[in-house]
């Protein structure tokens, strides 16, 4: 196997282009190490995309944010620019794995990698993220909920240069909570990510609602969503949309063996995601 350490994205997709389709992006390595050694895959060139800085930036652009594809988890818990209503993209980057994966591990590989428990996706899903996508043909945007909900895909020719966002308005929070396996090097059995805002007069006027693990991959969590929007915001309405995700749950999940204990599981991380995410506003506001 050939390796290369790459300077620039032009020279990355330059060899991509290359070895059509036999040459493989690693960024921390931290998922396609392991599919080597098990086979999985077995690319004929490696290049490596963690020295490229214009990869690795976090970016304020005005209304949006754009985060480099080789960002790692750390970077992103270190970014001042994703504290405040964007905090829980920086909680899910927080606690995945251990500190020597957030170290290598990035936000790239988490989406490309393709797992249902990318602890990163559902913050993501919920902010309505794009991703910024780089060949030799040029550059093109996909949203990340087409690339779930429709199947696109990134072709062998391309990467990921970034993701991109646009800033939660007013006072619209975002949240993530998870339950792992074991406390440190869990890979998330499940996990909830919300996007909430309480109007004045009590109702819910904003609220995007994304799962991990609970589907074959990351999504949007529509039915709840649907059943919560414009609601009057209290503990009964709550507990009638847990009802919701579990019916919804039932239906996807149907005949696998995790379900009774992921419906058990599901209330508990679903209000952890809302209170949670209503406690860090006060601190946000005070
Ligand atoms: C012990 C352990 C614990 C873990 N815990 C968690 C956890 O708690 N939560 C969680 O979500 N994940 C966890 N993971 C999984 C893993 O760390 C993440 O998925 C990580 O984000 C992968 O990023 P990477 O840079 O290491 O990807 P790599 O291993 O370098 O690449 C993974 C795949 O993505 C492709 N790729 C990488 N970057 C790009 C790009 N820019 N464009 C196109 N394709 C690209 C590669 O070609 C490869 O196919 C854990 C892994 C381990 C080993």
């Amino acid at each position: 196997m050939e390796a290369y350490k790459a300077k620039s994205i032009d020279e990355v997709i330059r060899l991509l282009s290359q070895f059509e389709g036999k040459g493989k992006v690693i960024a921390g390595g931290t998922d396609l190490i392991i599919d080597i050694r098990n086979k999985k895959v077995k690319p004929e060139a490696l290049i490596d995309i963690s020295s490229i800085d214009e990869l690795k930036t976090i970016e304020d652009l005005g209304s949006f944010i754009r985060i480099g594809a080789a960002a790692t988890f750390t970077d992103l818990v270190e970014s001042s620019l994703l504290d405040e209503n964007l905090y829980g993209l920086k909680k899910a980057a927080r606690e995945v794995g251990s500190p020597q994966i957030r170290n290598r591990g990035t936000i790239g590989g988490n989406i490309a990698n393709g797992s249902p428990a990318a602890d990163s996706v559902p913050p993501l899903l919920c902010l309505d993220s794009t991703l910024i996508l780089r060949s030799i043909k040029g550059e093109r945007e996909i949203s990340l909920r087409d690339y779930y909900e429709k199947g696109f895909k990134i072709g062998e020719d391309e990467i990921i240069s970034a993701i991109q966002f646009k800033k939660p308005e007013g006072r619209q929070i975002l949240s993530f909570a998870k339950l792992g396996l074991r406390k440190a090097l869990a890979i998330s059995r499940l996990s909830i990510a919300t996007l909430l805002e309480i109007g004045g007069d009590n109702r819910i006027k904003t609220i995007r609602i994304a799962s991990g693990s609970l589907g074959r991959h990351p999504l949007r969590e529509y039915k709840v969503e649907e059943f919560l929007i414009g609601k009057d915001f209290n503990e009964e309405v709550i507990n009638e949309a847990v009802l919701v995700l579990k019916e919804a749950m039932e239906e996807r999940l149907k005949g696998r063996a995790t379900l009774p204990y992921k419906q058990r599981a599901v209330e508990r991380v679903f209000k952890d995601a809302i209170y949670g995410g209503l406690e860090r506003l006060k601190v946000v506001e005070a």
